[in-house]
């Protein structure tokens, strides 16, 4: 059998959020944990972050903080392969090869496109549009067997198989692996505090929207507070929640964070109030956050390791990433292999 590659990365737009911590990174190292023989390849992703308005003065610091984040939430760097995605020059490289095999109806069909560019379509940028074929590049390149990703992305893992089919059809090869997406059951989809129909998002306008990994036990219980409920007290059983979504969506954050059922969560706080269970929530996030922020603080007072830290996942991802784009080139007929190799080694190889 071939042997587990699991590739994932976060957009490097902001401080991490209790979705992303739930829906991705938790999700990651309880992998690492189940598969303790595959390789793992995280990335902070610097170059989707580009595709939305961003502060060039904040990039550097943000992908450290996601760098950071990682760590501090479980991943090991001397097991794993922790890197800055623009480090790796192949992602680009093979998300533009990938782009002639990529019917724009596709990409005209992803709904986070929709989403991100709102209403001011005509405006938005060519990045944002072809963002997804990228995200396929960023697994492509690894050759990776499973994607772990929030349920938000399953879109655009879908259209990364699709692509690796048109190429391994085209060039008449199983070539590329088709990766599998992996969602967890519960959480995967942990919605805004103030609207229960939107996703929790980094780059919503509203703070008052998220967690942050990084918000104190204060801020904590302030925003769960604020966040938007009913006034009915909590039912006997999950499914008796279906129409209350903001309801649910507090009972599913307390369920993940407290490795419980949802339904034994309602159970013990059947018949009570929000005034009850949002406090009750909050404590529980703040006992999960707090180890992890204070981590986080240690890691990024020593920024000049952390950088060491990620230059080296940087050379270890490079160096699985380059004989694929080679074989990838070769393939499609190119005159040389891929171009980051060094001047010797190009020449050697023709
Ligand atoms: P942005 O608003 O900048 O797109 P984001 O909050 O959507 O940020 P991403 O960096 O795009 O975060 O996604 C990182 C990972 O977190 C992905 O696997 C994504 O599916 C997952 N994720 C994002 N938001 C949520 C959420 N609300 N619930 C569960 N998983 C999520
Ligand atoms: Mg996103």
């Amino acid at each position: 059998m071939k042997k587990k590659r699991i590739v994932s990365g976060v957009r490097a737009t902001g401080g991490l959020h209790l979705g992303n911590y739930i829906g991705a990174i938790k999700n990651w190292t309880e992998m690492a944990t189940q598969h303790g023989d595959a390789d793992f390849l995280f990335f902070i992703a610097d170059l989707h972050a580009i595709t939305t308005p961003y502060d060039e003065k904040a990039l550097k610091d943000n992908t450290r903080e996601i760098a950071a984040a990682y760590i501090a939430a479980g991943v090991d760097v001397r097991k794993m392969i922790l890197f800055p995605q623009s480090a790796v020059p192949g992602h680009a490289m093979l998300q533009w090869l990938l782009t002639s095999l990529t019917p724009m109806g596709w990409l005209n069909r992803m709904t986070q496109f929709k989403e991100k560019a709102g209403k001011q379509r005509d405006n938005a940028v060519l990045g944002l549009y072809a963002y997804p074929v990228l995200q396929a590049a960023d697994v492509l390149l690894y050759q990776a067997t499973h994607v772990p990703v929030g349920e938000d992305q399953k879109q655009h893992i879908e259209l990364a198989r699709d692509i690796a089919g048109a190429f391994n059809r085209r060039y008449g090869q199983e070539f590329f692996t088709l990766p599998e997406p992996i969602i967890r059951k519960e959480g995967a989809r942990i919605m805004s505090l103030r609207d229960g129909t939107k996703k929790m998002s980094k780059s919503d306008e509203s703070d008052y929207s998220r967690i942050n990994l990084m918000d104190d036990a204060d801020t904590i219980a302030l925003k769960f507070r604020k966040a938007k409920t009913d006034s009915d007290p909590l039912p006997d059983s999950f499914e008796a929640l279906k129409d209350r979504p903001e309801a649910a969506n507090l009972v599913t954050i307390y369920a993940t964070l407290a490795d419980m059922d949802r339904d034994a969560v309602v159970k013990q706080f059947a018949g009570r109030n929000f005034s009850v269970f949002k406090p009750a929530l909050a404590e529980l996030t703040a006992e999960k956050f707090t180890p992890v922020a204070t981590r986080m603080r240690e890691l990024l007072s020593d920024k000049a390791e952390l950088d060491r830290q990620l230059a080296e996942g940087a050379e270890r991802a490079r160096a699985i990433a380059v004989p694929v784009l080679d074989d990838t080139m070769k393939l499609m007929g190119f005159w040389g292999t891929n171009p980051f190799h060094s001047a010797d080694r190009v020449a050697g190889l023709l």
